[in-house]
């Protein structure tokens, strides 16, 4: 049985902007991606054997309350992908999904199972498809999908040969639009603690709040771009900003509780939380300072964790 492995990293946001909503509900954002190293383990196998159906997905994961069906975002991104590339193939994709990432975290979890196994799949069927097209497919599934391709494609042993060539294999990238427009980064070295205060945030939830509080600051994304290139910490922490932090800190106190606790242990400006929450980050030196601070945070989210971004 042909059998791929790949490690599906999480996202930090180093900032996020709402443009505006969208008539079909969406909002237009910018903001700038980067991949870390939190990852989930996804083993991906293709069993060939004839079957009722012409193609069936089977999902395993160590955490118990995510659901293994249609409902699973990596279960729909092999239908999607038997949909649109299986041709006569007859036959079952076998995914287990290994999680450390916290799951509704702002980290992007669900979404980069799914680019996991998009990737795994064309592997597994040896088809003939560029980023660009994996990237397509991804955003049929959800907006941080095609980021998760991209990021997957720099770090991931096994497909690092197959992209080195292709440019959006990158560890940080520009989205705008819906966050499906992506222009790759040059990407930050940084040292980090995460730490997930114990509740789930509706992402929906917060972009359909987001339109009626007031937001006062917002990133300047070319300083940051800039800052990024320049390596200047000082421009990088100055246009950390998430403007959806203006709802969730305000309706979720544990979430400003956890940033105002990082924040007097990290230098000032570089704490943020991600996405839309509750996950919040810090950039540390190196580390044994990340280390230091997730013991602490520790204490008080058991889902704390120290890491890095990927290069
Ligand atoms: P994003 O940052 O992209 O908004 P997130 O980190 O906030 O994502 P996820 O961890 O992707 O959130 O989980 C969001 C929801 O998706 C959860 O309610 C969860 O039940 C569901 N879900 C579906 N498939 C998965 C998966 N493979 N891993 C994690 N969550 C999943």
């Amino acid at each position: 049985m042909k059998k791929v492995q790949l490690r599906a990293y999480a996202k930090i946001n180093l900032s996020l902007d709402v443009l505006g909503a969208l008539e079909n509900g969406f909002h237009q954002v910018e903001m700038v991606m980067q991949q870390i190293l939190l990852c989930d383990d996804i083993m991906v196998r293709w069993d060939p054997q004839n079957n009722e159906t012409p193609i069936a997905i089977r999902l395993s994961t160590n955490r118990y309350f995510l659901p293994t069906d249609e409902r699973n975002l990596a279960y729909r991104a092999a239908a999607l992908m038997a949909e649109k590339y299986a041709g006569d193939r007859r036959g079952t994709i076998i995914i287990d999904i290994k999680k450390r990432i916290p799951v509704a975290a702002g980290l992007a979890g669900g979404s980069s199972n799914a680019a996991a196994v998009i990737h795994a799949v064309r592997k597994l069927w040896d088809l003939d498809l560029t980023l660009d097209d994996l990237c397509r497919t991804g955003a049929q599934l959800g907006s941080d999908v095609p980021f998760c391709i991209m990021g997957q494609a720099a770090a991931n042993k096994a497909l690092k040969a197959d992209f080195a060539k292709d440019p959006l294999a990158c560890h940080c990238a520009l989205a705008t639009g819906t966050g499906t427009d992506l222009r790759p980064l040059k990407g930050l070295r940084s040292h980090l603690v995460l730490s997930k205060p114990a509740l789930s945030v509706s992402t929906a939830k917060v972009y359909q709040g987001i339109d009626s509080v007031e937001i006062p600051e917002h990133p300047d994304n070319d300083e940051l771009i800039r800052g990024l290139v320049t390596n200047s910490t000082d421009l990088i922490r100055k246009n950390m900003i998430n403007v959806l932090e203006n709802y969730t800190l305000k309706h979720y106190p544990i979430v400003m509780y956890t940033k105002n606790k990082m924040q007097k242990m990290c230098s000032p400006g570089s704490v943020l939380m991600s996405g839309s929450g509750p996950t919040v980050f810090g950039l540390c030196r190196d580390a044994e300072e990340s280390r230091t601070i997730c013991r602490k945070m520790l204490r008080d989210n058991k889902e704390s964790f120290w890491t890095r971004t990927t290069w």
